[in-house]
């Protein structure tokens, strides 16, 4: 995590708080949108509320969302401006591990931030990033917010889609692809469409996800078959819930 930022170490808050240094970095390097500062303190609510760290329940739910990325003919993971500023570099390293593509894909889209956040995520090591050419739609949504690339998530089976807004997580599900969600609060409605909800900060889901899949990809067709199959979504949902009331703040 960059230290640019001057925050004691021993701030019970101090990953919170560089974390919420990096999307203020993000909104002035025109990546983040002022909308998603408010995005980052909601989530900062439920991460606080969760204990700001990985339960069992998310791990197994990144194990699950990683055999699916490893089962797929075409995996895409989707970046908006929140995630583009908290992990870029995790970002690409989770779809070097995968296979999968990048595509950039946001709510409020201008060519400006597209483009911003292409070139970021290539600073980072990215080789391709889709979304500038929008050449299909999702149905069901307006035109802006349903544009998308032919060859990207249009044509995935699968997609990571963190932080997404409930609308286009519904829609994503709808055509038929597999939704694999990162989404903090367990009672979005993203998560409540996702395939897989992964209930957990963006920034410690996506490296655990790359350790995973640094693992499971000795694995065989079979074995992934079996993490999936095993899956049930309502019942991490239920368990982050459980997490959620049952926990214990400092
Ligand atoms: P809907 O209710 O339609 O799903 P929403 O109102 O939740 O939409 P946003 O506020 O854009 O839409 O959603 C942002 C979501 O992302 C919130 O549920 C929030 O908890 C989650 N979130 C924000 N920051 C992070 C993060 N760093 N890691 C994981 N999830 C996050
Ligand atoms: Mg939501």
């Amino acid at each position: 995590m960059s230290k640019h930022v001057d925050v004691p170490e021993d701030h019970p808050r101090y990953e919170s708080l560089l974390t919420r240094h990096r999307i203020e970095a993000g909104v002035d390097k025109g990546i983040t949108s002022r909308q998603g500062l408010i995005a980052q303190g909601r989530g900062e609510a439920f991460d606080y509320l969760l204990g700001e760290r990985t339960t069992d329940s998310a791990d197994a739910a990144e194990r699950v969302a990683v055999a699916h990325l490893l089962l797929a003919e075409h995996a895409v993971l989707s970046v908006n401006g929140n995630v583009a500023a908290l992990a870029p570099a995790e970002t690409v390293e989770l779809a070097e591990a995968t296979g999968a593509d990048i595509e950039v894909n946001l709510f409020n889209r201008t060519e400006e931030r597209m483009q911003a956040i292409a070139d970021h995520l290539r600073e980072h090591g990215a080789r391709e990033v889709k979304g500038l050419t929008a050449d299909a739609r999702i149905s069901g949504l307006s035109h802006e917010r349903g544009k998308v690339d032919a060859d990207g998530i249009y044509d995935a089976d699968v997609v990571l889609v963190p932080l997404e807004d409930g609308d286009r997580a519904e829609a994503l599900a709808e055509m038929g692809k597999t939704e694999l969600v990162v989404d903090l609060n367990p009672g979005s409605r993203s998560a409540r469409a996702a395939a897989v909800p992964i209930v957990d900060n963006i920034v410690r889901a996506l490296p655990n996800m790359t350790k995973h899949a640094q693992e499971l990809a000795q694995e065989d067709e079979a074995t992934l078959r079996e993490l999936v199959e095993g899956f049930d979504a309502q019942a991490a949902l239920d368990e982050a819930e459980r997490e959620i009331r049952t926990g214990t703040f400092e």
